[in-house]
């Protein structure tokens, strides 16, 4: 297991430029190139936003809307027209994301539910995984928000892995004029029980932090070595997302400041010398016009990226073509690979349920990565 070298305050003053970047960017570069060589992945995705409805009120968010607003659910046929076409593109992954337990706070969420035989959302999320694994080949991630160890249990025989953002560690971001105030999901305690109850279940798991929300330098230092405890714990945090506020112009957040580049750049060199060389570390592709300078600053993935379907989280950043992240990939010196919604390491038996695990086998090379008809490593 990786020990960090870097204690917090160093860490802190590398994020604040108090010590110069050059020797962190060095030493982010040299660990990623030392777990994963000069491979970048991707996940070649649909993304299934499964209800738009949530109990929260995030005050950057605009994936959410109140059900007189827009805010629904996905049909089961609305949820099929998605991955067969998706299926029909070659994409591996159902990126199952959505609101938080929106039929806490509204009666319309109840009565969806209860038509389609579920009291909650996530009985519903475990309804259209399966429906997804039987009439498609893809591969479920959900997303669905915090989870308890049972939603863990009933989502992993059709979901090859799932995530939660940590966002950060902070409980001052839930406090009044704080973006996570009067959200029962975002109290850091709830998520990170959520990312220990994923590892004590064996899921491979996705999080991160999301950088820019109102949090301090030294939050945010926090935030990365308390999921670098996390991963300690379990082992099962099989991938690291570094996400950079973007302020959208229907939020209450739509006038906050977005982290610069250079600030943000340093962040992302830092959690790779926090989480080690192992670590997969992953920053979107879609939030920052020159994405290469990532690759710079120690990163091995570009997450999900589709060749179908909007990123519901971020509408205004369209995702990339696959063969721009490749000619960007390679121009800075990198192999761009597929990789299904679980990373190549955790292809395993102890970590994916046994039935499932013979077809994501059928679906992969030797190496893990995805298999596509036009040749692993080309979109
Ligand atoms: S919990 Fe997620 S979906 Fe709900 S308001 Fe917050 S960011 Fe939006």
């Amino acid at each position: 297991m990786h020990t960090t070298m870097i204690d917090r305050d160093e860490a802190i003053a590398l994020l604040s430029g108090q010590i110069p970047a050059e020797g962190l960017m060095r030493e982010a570069a040299s660990l990623r190139d030392e777990g994963h060589g000069r491979t970048v992945t991707y996940s070649r995705k649909v993304f299934v936003p499964i209800t738009t409805m949530c109990r929260d009120t995030c005050s950057y968010c605009t994936f959410v809307q109140p059900p007189g607003a827009g805010g629904q659910y996905l049909s089961p046929d609305d949820v099929l027209a998605i991955v067969k076409a998706g299926d029909e593109m070659d994409c591996t992954e159902a990126l199952l994301t959505l609101g938080d337990k929106p039929e806490v706070k509204w009666h319309q969420a109840r009565s969806f539910l209860a038509q389609h035989g579920c009291e909650t959302t996530i009985d519903y999320v475990v309804q259209m995984s399966e429906l997804i694994r039987s009439e498609s080949r893809l591969f479920p991630h959900a997303n669905p928000g915090i989870m308890t160890a049972d939603d863990i249990v009933r989502l992993r025989p059709t979901n090859v892995s799932m995530g939660l953002m940590l966002e950060n560690i902070s409980d001052r971001l839930t406090e009044p004029g704080m973006p996570h105030h009067n959200c029962p999901d975002k109290v850091p305690a709830v998520r990170v029980e959520t990312i220990t109850e994923a590892g004590v279940h064996k899921v491979p798991f996705t999080s991160g932090i999301l950088v820019g929300i109102g949090e301090t330098i030294g939050e945010v230092v926090d935030s990365l070595f308390s999921l670098a405890d996390l991963q300690r714990g379990h082992g099962h945090i099989q991938e690291f997302i570094i996400q950079n506020f973007r302020a959208k112009a229907d939020t209450r957040m739509r006038f906050s400041p977005e982290p610069a580049i250079p600030y943000f750049v340093r962040v992302v060199a830092l959690a790779r010398v926090i989480l080690g060389a192992e670590a997969n570390v992953q920053v979107p592709p879609n939030l920052t016009e020159d994405f290469s300078i990532y690759l710079d600053a120690g990163i091995n993935d570009w997450g999900g990226v589709s060749p179908l379907t909007i990123d519901w989280v971020n509408p205004e950043a369209p995702w990339p073509a696959l063969d721009k992240l490749e000619a960007v990939t390679n121009a800075a010196g990198f192999t761009l690979m597929p990789r299904l919604p679980v990373y190549p390491e955790f292809i395993d038996s102890t970590w994916i349920d046994e039935d499932l695990f013979p077809h994501v086998v059928d679906r992969v090379t030797d190496a893990g990565y995805a298999v596509l008809p036009n040749g692993a490593g080309t979109p």
